[in-house]
């Protein structure tokens, strides 16, 4: 049974609430005993770096359990693994100690960083990912068919239509919610993606049926504004940044491209889009908007 508390967390213009379960880790770098299990994964020994990982990217496996999921990221001959695996059930698998590089990023860019493995801890959630409808079951990419209660229709944020998503569990959610919390608190965690973010095209997890954009709002952006450190500010760090009318990559250009080190007034943020102020108003990306405290 867990112990739970309630964390009223209130600022400027809202009172949210969240509930956490309480979480621990320990100074070698492992959760709390008897919150997981361990499973060995001896390739991954490299150490992060001075002040990192500073990123936790999240994951689905697109397996059948997390059990399964947890034991082939393990195996010597595959080159990949995970500092976690989340099951259904919440239950949880640790492979890798939050101070040792796993390899679940592969190639991938946000801002101005590249491969982020280097830099992020990675948390995969069991999950089948996209799921195709025929008749009344919805069948996974690996054959497995689920029922209509765990398939959710959605438009994935780097896709135009709506398709079918396997969905996650309460338990599955607030836990990875609660571990991630548990990282902000030991680690100099900043920033939260999606793998689908930091591999656009080739990725799409953990994909629309996981709520992303929640999580970091509230375990990261609601703590700055806060702490009134929320930055109002920001210098554009791509060589030169489409600014759009909506926060769309398909979304008609505004103007010409901003240069690279203008200054910008942030006015708002969506799905990963920020609304700016240069001489004129618009949406640009992000990641190309290194903010100024
Ligand atoms: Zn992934």
């Amino acid at each position: 049974m867990y112990y739970f508390f309630v964390y009223f967390y209130s600022c400027k213009t809202k009172l949210i609430s969240l509930i956490l379960f309480t979480m621990n880790i320990k100074d070698n770098h492992w959760l709390e005993d008897g919150k997981y299990t361990e499973v060995k994964c001896p390739k991954n020994q490299q150490p992060f770096g001075l002040n990192l990982p500073d990123t936790i990217i999240i994951h689905y496996t697109v397996g059948s359990t997390a059990k399964s999921s947890a034991d082939y990221l393990a195996r010597d001959d595959v080159k990949a693994s995970a500092h976690l695996v989340i099951g259904r059930d919440g239950s949880i698998y640790q492979l890798v100690p939050f101070n040792i590089v796993a390899w679940h990023a592969g190639e991938s860019s946000y801002g101005n960083r590249t491969g982020f493995n280097k830099y992020s801890i990675g948390i995969e959630l069991d999950n089948a990912g996209s799921l195709t409808k025929t008749g009344n079951s919805f069948i996974s990419s690996f054959g497995k068919a689920y029922p209509e209660s765990e398939a959710v229709l959605a438009k994935h944020r780097n896709e135009q239509s709506e398709r079918y998503w396997h969905t996650f569990t309460e338990v599955q959610i607030q836990t990875c919610f609660d571990i991630c919390n548990a990282l902000i608190s030991k680690y100099n965690i900043k920033t939260i993606l999606g793998h689908e973010e930091i591999c656009p095209g080739r990725k799409t997890d953990p994909g629309p049926a996981f709520p992303l954009d929640k999580l970091r709002n509230d375990l990261l952006n609601d703590v700055r504004k806060d702490s009134d450190a929320q930055p109002t500010n920001g210098t554009v760090i791509a060589s030169l940044l489409n600014i759009r009318q909506s926060p769309s990559a398909s979304a008609p250009l505004q103007a010409n491209p901003i240069p690279k080190n203008a200054a910008v007034t942030i006015l708002e943020e969506k799905d990963g889009w920020l609304r700016v102020r240069t001489e004129i108003e618009g949406w640009v990306k992000k990641e190309f908007i290194q903010p100024i405290k």
